[in-house]
């Protein structure tokens, strides 16, 4: 079972600077309201992210999980679909519309449907009918929990395993296969993100070694335990943003790449984790400024 915990932000960068506009009510009103939930499922044992549908632009209509209440996304599904698609990385706003009756598709194959495609066409038809309708928002992730505990996640090396073809290089250094363990704590544009974080908690450096390495709190036992539990928050939040910030390398324009390489995500982690974190208050407490030099003294 999955449950959506928290619909958060689009890719537009909002959180890149260490200055937040206080003004924004709506985006105030996500973080709370994604903090309660984090609370309320008192801070997962494992997590997903998921596609929150808005205009479509930026959500890949077959390799992102888009769908409301899918576990895989559209090429996994229906393979054979897949394999007659003229445009394998076409988006959701290229491939759906809305109409009277829920999302429409609008289909370019290589070759005529027909057989077991034909009924795959019109299972895959249903289900976006049901779908979202799009609107004039941006696309957002989702982040969700499943209780299973399992972790899986479309990294391009899944996708290769599942026999889709595409190539399943790391998108960020280019050099080595894009698994979970590889992407969130293995590659060197991550490693250093790791090195930063525990600094940063004035810690001993203990760069987890694999997911299941990252996402156990006996990986963050530096204190007692309240300082540990903030501190396995933001390393769940720091998670999210890797996975965050691949995406956006992936699905965004080619000439931005470079841009996208080199943010800085360790400023991301400490502004969002404070707004988070200090929402509830019995967390953490105090002004950002000591939050991003010393996360220790803000913990209640
Ligand atoms: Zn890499």
């Amino acid at each position: 079972m999955e449950q959506d915990i928290s619909s958060l932000y689009g890719d537009d960068g909002g959180f890149q600077n260490d200055t937040i506009s206080r003004n924004s009510s709506s985006l105030w009103h996500k973080i709370i309201k994604a903090g309660k939930e984090i609370d309320k499922a008192g801070i997962p044992f494992s997590s997903s992210f998921t596609r929150v549908i808005g205009n479509g632009m930026t959500t890949s209509f077959r390799f992102d999980i888009w769908l409301p209440n899918s576990t895989k996304n559209l090429c996994s599904t229906f393979p054979r679909l897949f394999a007659l698609e003229t445009n394998k990385s076409c988006l959701v706003a290229e491939r759906v519309g809305n109409s009277n009756h829920g999302l429409e598709g609008y289909w370019e194959w290589t070759n005529s449907i027909r057989g077991r495609a034909l009924s795959d066409l019109n299972n895959l038809s249903d289900s976006i009918a049901a779908g979202p309708m799009l609107s004039d928002k941006d696309d957002s992730w989702s982040w969700s929990l499943k209780s299973n505990g399992s972790f899986t996640l479309a990294t391009r090396k899944n996708l290769v395993v599942r026999g889709i073809d595409i190539d399943p290089i790391c998108p960020f250094c280019e050099e080595l296969d894009e698994d979970s363990a590889h992407l969130f704590v293995k590659c060197r544009y991550t490693i250093p993100l790791w090195r930063n974080f525990f600094s940063w908690w004035h810690a001993a450096i203990n760069i987890p070694n694999d997911i299941p390495n990252a996402i156990n709190a006996t990986t963050y036992n530096i204190g007692p335990e309240n300082i540990n539990k903030v501190m396995w928050a933001t390393s769940r939040i720091l998670l999210w943003l890797i996975w965050r910030w691949r995406n956006k390398l992936v699905h965004g324009p080619i000439d931005q790449r470079q841009a996208v390489k080199d943010e800085d995500i360790m400023v991301s982690l400490r502004v969002i984790s404070h707004l988070w974190l200090s929402n509830r208050k019995k967390m953490i407490h105090g002004e950002f400024n000591s939050w991003k030099t010393n996360p220790k003294s803000l913990v209640m």
